[in-house]
Order: C-alpha cells, then sequence, then structure tokens
C-alpha cells in the first residue's frame, strides 16, 4: 500500500449530493431502505488522477472501465467473517479471478449511509478488491454493535491509502512477492500488526496473481538492497540507490512495496532517500 495525497473535494461536489444525502436520511428515518443513487461516479477522474489509476489497496493499475470509485465505510450493509478458520476467508481459484470458500455472514443490513455522500469516504478501487474480496467486510477492533450509528467510537483496521498511515509498520513483503502483516516485538514476544492483517485478509492482498504480479519488483529491490551494501564504490552504489528511487515512484504499480522493503531492510526513510537523490541530481 502507498500512501496518497487526497484530493480536494471537487467544486459544485457538495451541491450536487445535497439533494440525494437528503432523501437518503429521511428513508432511513422513516425506516425505509435508502435508495442509493451512484453519484460518486462522476468523480473517478478526480481519484484515479490521485492515485495515478492505482487501486488504492493492491496498488495494481486499473483500466477505467474496471476500476471503482469505492466506499471505504459500506453504506448499506456490513459483513464479517463466519469463523476464525483461516480456510473459509477464502482463496483464488486457480487460472481465475473468483474467489472460492469466503465465508461472510451480514451482521447488519444498514450500513454507513451517512458516509454514501461523503468526499472523505471514496477511493479509487479495482473491482477484485473492491467487489470480489473486500464487498462489505469493514473491521474494526471493538464488537460491532447492531446497527451503525454516527456516534459509534471505532477502531478502523483497515487501512486507508487516504489516511495519515505507516505502511511500513504494518505489511512486509518477501522476494516472491508474498505480502504478510509486519510483527513487531512486544516485551519479548513477536506481535503481527492487526491492521496490516484486516488489510490483507479484507481485500486478499495475498492473493496468487497480485503475488505472481508483485514477484518481479520485490525480487529487484531486495537485489538492489543487497547490492547497495556489498558495493564499496561511492558512485555505483548511488546508482543502486537511484534504482530502488526510481522504482518506488507513486506512479508505478507496487511503488508503496517499494518503498517499505527499502525501509525495512536499511533503516532508512523515503524522505531520507529522496534528500540524498535530490542532492545527488536524479537521472
Ligand atoms: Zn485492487
Amino acid at each position: 500500500m502507498l500512501k496518497f495525497k487526497r484530493p480536494q473535494k471537487p467544486k459544485g461536489f457538495e451541491k450536487n449530493v445535497k439533494e440525494k444525502r437528503k432523501e437518503v436520511e429521511e428513508n432511513v428515518k422513516s425506516g425505509e431502505k435508502p435508495n442509493f443513487d451512484a453519484l460518486w461516479k462522476n468523480y473517478k477522474e478526480d481519484l484515479a488522477k490521485s492515485q495515478h489509476t492505482k487501486c488504492g489497496y493492491c496498488e495494481t493499475r486499473i483500466a477505467t472501465d474496471n476500476g471503482d470509485v469505492e466506499h471505504y465505510a459500506p453504506k448499506s450493509q456490513i459483513s464479517e467473517f463466519k469463523n476464525v478458520n483461516p480456510k473459509t476467508w477464502g482463496e483464488e481459484k486457480k487460472f481465475l479471478n473468483n474467489v472460492k470458500n469466503r465465508q461472510l455472514a451480514v451482521k447488519c443490513d444498514s450500513g454507513y449511509w451517512w458516509l454514501a455522500y461523503e468526499w472523505n469516504n471514496y477511493l479509487l478501487a479495482c473491482s477484485l478488491c473492491n467487489r470480489t474480496w473486500k464487498r462489505t467486510l469493514f473491521p474494526i477492533l471493538e464488537k460491532r454493535t447492531d446497527i451503525p450509528n454516527k456516534k459509534d467510537k471505532e477502531t478502523k483496521l483497515l487501512l486507508n491509502p487516504f489516511d495519515n498511515i505507516k505502511p511500513e509498520q504494518h505489511f512486509c513483503y518477501e522476494p516472491t512477492g508474498i505480502i504478510k502483516a509486519k510483527e513487531k516485538m512486544v516485551g519479548d514476544k513477536s506481535v503481527k500488526s492487526i491492521y496490516g492483517f484486516e488489510t490483507i485478509r479484507t481485500c486478499g492482498l495475498d492473493r496468487n496473481v497480485l503475488t505472481i504480479n508483485r514477484k518481479e519488483k520485490a525480487t529487484l529491490a531486495f537485489f538492489k538492497i543487497k547490492m547497495i551494501s556489498r558495493e564499496s564504490d561511492k558512485e555505483k552504489q548511488l546508482e543502486y540507490f537511484r534504482d530502488i528511487y526510481n522504482a518506488g515512484n507513486e506512479k508505478y504499480e507496487y511503488a508503496g512495496m517499494v518503498r517499505i522493503i527499502f525501509q525495512q531492510k536499511t533503516g532508512i526513510k523515503w524522505l531520507e532517500l529522496k534528500e540524498l537523490m535530490n542532492k545527488n541530481v536524479i537521472k
């Protein structure tokens, strides 16, 4: 995952959604199921521009026809995993993108309806992350109340690329492209990031097709980092730094992964690398 700067609310957005927002509120007040119009579709381009047409969850480039303006907090229903057995969390069908054995239970038939027309609840996601995997899941730390309420205090466990997050604290990667929740020592115990864990299983970020897609770039990043530590020639070392820096450019697929690998393996912050590159003139 790569942190993005959220685009400014487009001019006219509030005016365009005002009536619909009011209508939804009235639906809910009178006990009816809200009737949503997909006005958010009009803003796909704004989000795509900010996210370099990449999925906010899996970092894969998406053609505009299979990208969705996704509601981070689901608007009309909330589901949970049926049980704790990982075999029921789903897996990708071989040679297809379908998911099998994913057992979800509807927790409540009313979602975060008041966020349906909130600019900060949108991001661009690929249809696989959004429709095939995440669907109406929205993990929180607390036990869910039956119906979500505006006043509920919730610790959201699904990481949002537009929030002030530090992805390197929640994910880690192997040269094979495998993604895992980052572990850290708490006392003498190794504890994995619950944010990383929930984001991976909610969006299926460990699905096979993604692992394969990430592999080449992950392998290369690990190799270049190894060469940095082995190289004594400063100029050549700088070349390796530059290769990593270029691969982590936000416009490229899996740039967030490259940054995470680099920061975790070297202990150097991405901003520090940026400064180093600026000093040495980026080629
Ligand atoms: Zn995706």
